[in-house]
């Protein structure tokens, strides 16, 4: 167990790689810090999952029309964007309690 696994998952950091979609991942590249990736381990471009969230909360919303408080559109929005169910995993993991107070201001 390193210690890495304590962390809250908002504050774990995932790496352009692991998101694998052209729009996060450049704004990745763009905005992140240099560090370790919580889920693959290796050094790069990083920006933790409560950024993320953020983040693909305002790319969702320039693509769908809100119809509800229900996270799944998000997970739908980033599977098809990018094939990828390890994100939507992550997303998940991170809309969990988050949803609402992202929105809430
Ligand atoms: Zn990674």
């Amino acid at each position: 167990m390193s210690t890495a696994d304590e962390l809250p998952t908002s504050e774990r950091r995932v790496c352009a790689e692991c998101i694998g979609e052209d729009y996060l991942a450049d704004l990745i590249t763009r905005t992140g810090i240099a560090s370790a990736c919580h889920y693959c381990s290796r050094n790069g471009f990083t920006i933790t999952i409560e950024e993320l969230s953020k983040h693909v909360e305002r790319a969702v919303e320039q693509h769908f029309e809100r119809t509800s408080s229900e996270p799944e559109g998000y997970e739908y929005y980033l599977h098809r964007e990018t094939g990828n169910w390890k994100l939507g995993t992550i997303w998940r993991a991170s809309s969990a309690g988050h949803y609402r107070d992202t929105r809430s201001r």
